[in-house]
């Protein structure tokens, strides 16, 4: 092969990768969904590419659904779930505000849904004047009783975003983690500096988190996993912390530690753009 259709191929496939990414991750056009069952009760929802996670206990008196995706896979969503289960939804949380994650709140309301989140995540859709904004909020802990079933939410501080909610189901002993925990394909931690989140703060609301007691972990994109993976995404956040942090005392340049980022960190365009400036300032 001529070099020249060498470039125009590889042109054309990143071309085609970058379309693909668009496509799967910012609800251009509905997800492929599929189901896995975690425990009897428990369900996730995943996405083809990328998944972002939606999680569903089912109980006699109806389902509570953590995170609705964005609106354009409501219907989806809503196939998936009727596989499962003839109850209605009666309350969705939002891990937090990313329209990914809580796009299908307007829908869901429309079918008498709660939907609720942390106060943060509530007035950061407020602010960019989402559709669909949570009936209910709480800034610490909050417990949901159904169908004899009980769930825990806890916000322990920022992440991901100011606004990140964990969801807890002890009998099942699983964690519903949002975006502070992402696994796999999906490792990279994006700092949401603009949405409130904290890179040096994300520690120690992953230590908060980690002290409830369960072994499986739905983390917010990425396959179901379990407590040790999401330890090590701990540990991680602090090893990114530390190396920021040292090479802004070794005075190296922005383009030195994006560098960095993204070879050691898997950084990709869009955590830079959105993470590094605040990083910087936050990690000196
Ligand atoms: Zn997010």
């Amino acid at each position: 092969m001529r070099k020249s259709s060498i470039v125009r191929l590889t042109a054309a496939v990143l071309l085609f990768g970058a379309l693909w990414i668009v496509h799967g991750q910012f609800g251009n056009a509905p997800a492929k969904l599929t189901t896995v069952k975690v425990k009897d009760d428990l369900y996730v929802i995943h996405n083809d590419f990328v998944p972002g996670n939606t999680t569903a206990l089912i109980t006699s008196e109806g389902v509570v659904l953590v995170d609705d995706k964005f609106e354009i896979d409501h219907a989806g969503i809503m196939a998936e779930l009727k596989k499962i289960t003839d109850k209605p939804i009666k309350y969705v949380v939002n891990t937090h505000h990313h329209a990914d994650h809580s796009g299908g709140n307007a829908q869901m309301q429309k079918m008498d849904a709660q939907i609720i989140a942390s106060e943060e995540a509530r007035q950061n859709m407020v602010d960019s004047k989402q559709p669909g904004v949570p009936n209910v909020t709480f800034e610490h802990h909050a417990h949901i009783y159904l169908g004899g079933k009980h769930v825990e939410l806890y916000h322990f501080g920022r992440a991901h975003t100011n606004g990140d909610v964990v969801v807890y189901f002890p009998a099942d002993r699983t964690l519903a983690a949002g975006d502070m925990f992402t696994f796999g394909d999906a490792t990279p931690e994006l700092i949401d500096y603009s949405g409130g989140g904290s890179g040096k703060e994300w520690t120690k609301t992953l230590d908060g988190a980690l002290q409830l007691d369960f072994d499986t972990v739905v983390p917010g994109h990425g396959v179901v996993t379990n407590k040790r993976e999401m330890a090590k995404f701990r540990d991680s956040t602090q090893t990114l912390r530390n190396r920021v942090h040292e090479m802004l005392g070794q005075k190296k340049s922005r383009a030195d530690i994006a560098q960095m980022l993204q070879k050691e960190f898997h950084w990709q365009q869009l955590h830079i753009d959105r993470g590094l400036d605040g990083a910087m300032a936050e990690m000196q």
